[in-house]
């Protein structure tokens, strides 16, 4: 039986494991060398999907372009552990699949055996749930539904056990099992860990029996959340419980900063002895979706961006963990890629892609997930929401970034050059030249920043329909270190005035009352705002006790052609002299007389159009002076405006 299973092997090694050609592939990938990176340190890819994947019609290549075995073509890029997700039972009752790669034993038998005939050891993630089991979700598999705690034990270790012995029969070479998926106070339906304990104690167990050397694995999410890591660690040393590794998921989009993860892990490390590792992660490589299916992460949104969405942004966030890991972190053992193979079943159409998702279960969830998990799967199951995450392009051809492993064992530092370009957002005056900076900000490869200079694409013609066209925003593309730079030009009528609408108060302006006026302050209420919320008001009782100037001299002028506006609205006023003004020093060089009629009409005061040169200080404002319709008399400014003029 052994030598029969042993020519099996060969055969399939025979099958799927080419030689590796070892040609060097010209890769551009900048890769810091990893100090003191263990020989030993596991550097591992889960591949869950893959079956589904290929049953889909997905096939790989190596870098040199020729269709290969994926898994052979992890291990030539430096994979040494394969991980795959184990679901009790992932079908309804009419044997259609839930999706998310139909991940039950026998197809993690499949693709343990194919992993060990490439000279990988696999990584069993059991999440003892009939699908995903995550921090919010921990289901219990159907046929465990209603068990006490004694009799859940007793079902996880005998299905832990015949599942490690089908794995074992295979020949599949087990590094480590998981007991258990990120499981942050919840596992397989218990809530306590009074009773989460017994479980995971029972998936220890049957490991134990079936491969002693095989390390047993807890595995977490979300280290970022304070104290929560350290008081898991310490339940499981209140139980006993009996694990060799304490692993996180790491996200570098919601789980914290690399300062973080080495501490928590630390403590842990230091505390109890453990080994850690990141169990999970992984990075956007583009922002682009490539299977129809809306993507986890993409640009926008709150995520936080560490490193451009670039396949070199990729390979910089898994070097930075590896090296976090490897030089500040005792016990750390390895780092695990999340998913890298999940790639597009198809880049024609939703329809095409829907039929193989749901017939192979090639994206996250079919719909026949619905009736064991109606509330996210039953709503929005689809295809592949990790697509843009991959280390495949939607061809399947391997990226640069999944040399990443293999550089960082020996470092591979090609020439500093820039990976991804900021865009440069540019508010422009009409009256005045579009200038565009010389230099754009760029991420270098090797994750530094550097301005580098640019060169626009702006002919004249351009520019001048830009001055002649009124305010609209345009897109300049020029070339800066080989890439294509964008700049967003907003050509407006600028405001030099700051403070224009008074939402920020009186900052910038200057009431001057000459008379006496009993309110004169910058008022909170939208329903007498021209535009906000605010605006100067002014209001007095007694008759002819109303007369003030409110002005601002903005800061910076250049020499040119201007007009200044500003609107009032009020009532009670009776003979009354309000304007709008221009002054140079103390002259008034224009002013515009304005009414107040009633409330609600707003009058608006545009100066005539005046020259300023350089040098001398410009004042604008507006004088108010009212006798008072029998009594005082009251009002509303608001809106300034000094625009260049044509
Ligand atoms: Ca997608």
């Amino acid at each position: 039986m052994l030598r029969c299973l042993f020519s099996v092997l060969l055969a399939l090694s025979f099958l799927f494991c080419l030689p590796a050609l070892g040609e060097e592939t010209g890769s551009p990938l900048y890769v810091r060398k990893v100090e003191g990176l263990p020989e030993d340190f596991i550097f591992g890819m889960d591949a869950s999907s893959v079956i589904a994947e290929e049953a889909s019609g997905v096939k790989y290549y190596d870098a040199a372009g020729r269709e290969a075995d994926v898994f052979q073509v992890l291990a030539d890029s430096g994979i040494t552990h394969i991980r795959v997700r184990v679901w009790n039972d992932p079908y309804d009752a009419d044997g259609n699949g839930y999706g998310g790669g139909n991940c039950d034993i026998r197809t993690a038998v499949e693709i343990g055996k194919r992993a060990t005939a490439c000279g990988m050891k696999l990584i069993v993630d059991f999440h003892y749930s009939d699908f995903w089991a995550d921090p919010g979700k921990q289901m219990v598999p159907k046929a465990w539904a209603g068990m006490a705690i004694e009799e859940k034990t007793e079902a996880v270790y005998q299905y832990t056990l015949d599942c490690l012995k089908q794995l074992k029969d295979a020949g599949v070479d087990v590094g480590m099992v998981q007991t258990g998926n990120e499981t942050n106070n919840l596992l397989c339906g218990e809530k306590t860990w009074f009773n989460i304990q017994y479980l995971m104690q029972a998936g220890a167990k049957a490991t134990r029996e079936v491969f002693p050397e095989a390390l047993v694995a807890l595995h977490f999410a979300n280290p970022e959340k304070a104290g929560s890591y350290a008081t898991y660690a310490k339940k499981m040393d209140y139980y006993q419980v009996d694990y060799d590794v304490f692993a996180t998921s790491y996200y570098p989009y919601w789980h914290g900063t690399l300062d973080n993860l080495a501490a928590v892990l630390t403590e842990i490390s230091e505390t109890y002895g453990k080994k850690v590792m990141v169990m999970e992660t992984s990075y956007a490589y583009t922002p682009e979706d490539s299977d129809f299916f809306g993507n986890t992460v993409g640009d926008g949104g709150t995520i936080i961006k560490d490193y451009p969405f670039t396949v070199q942004g990729q390979a910089n966030s898994v070097r930075n963990i590896t090296d976090t890991l490897v030089s500040r972190v005792p016990g750390a053992i390895g780092v695990v890629y999340w998913e890298g193979t999940w790639i597009s079943v198809g880049t024609n159409s939703w329809e095409e892609n829907h039929e193989k998702w749901e017939t192979f279960g090639s994206g996250w969830a079919t719909s026949h997930a619905a009736g064991y998990d109606p509330a996210d799967a039953g709503k929005y199951y689809g295809g592949c929401a990790v697509d843009n995450q991959a280390m495949f392009d939607p061809a399947g051809r391997p990226l640069d970034s999944l040399q990443v492993f293999r550089y960082m064992r020996e470092g591979h530092e090609v020439p500093v050059v820039p990976d991804a370009l900021e865009d440069v957002n540019l508010v422009c005056d009409l009256s005045l030249p579009v200038a565009l900076p010389d230099t754009v900000n760029a991420v270098m490869n090797d994750n530094s920043r550097q301005a580098v200079p640019v060169v626009w694409e702006l002919p004249a013609e351009k520019e001048e329909e830009m001055h002649a066209s009124g305010p609209a925003v345009y897109e300049i593309t020029g070339e800066a270190g080989g890439m294509q730079a964008h700049a967003w030009v907003s050509m407006v009528y600028y405001n030099y005035l700051v403070n224009d609408s008074f939402e920020d108060g009186d900052t910038g302006w200057t009431f001057t009352d000459l008379k006496k006026a009993d309110e004169l302050y910058v008022e909170d209420k939208k329903t007498d705002s021209l535009t906000g919320t605010k605006h100067a008001h002014f209001w007095s009782a007694a008759r002819d006790s109303v007369e003030f100037t409110l002005e601002q001299q903005p800061a910076e002028l250049p020499a040119g052609r201007y007009t200044f506006s500003i609107s009032v609205m009020g009532g009670d006023a009776g003979e009354h002299e309000v304007y709008a003004y221009v002054k140079e020093g103390d002259t008034v060089l224009k002013s515009e007389p304005m009414k107040i009629t009633s409330y609600g009409s707003w009058d608006t005061g545009t100066v005539p159009a005046f020259e300023h040169t350089e040098g001398q200080p410009v004042t604008v404002g507006i004088y108010v002076r009212c006798q008072g319709a029998g009594n005082g008399a009251w009002g509303k400014i608001d809106d300034a405006k000094l625009n260049s003029a044509p």
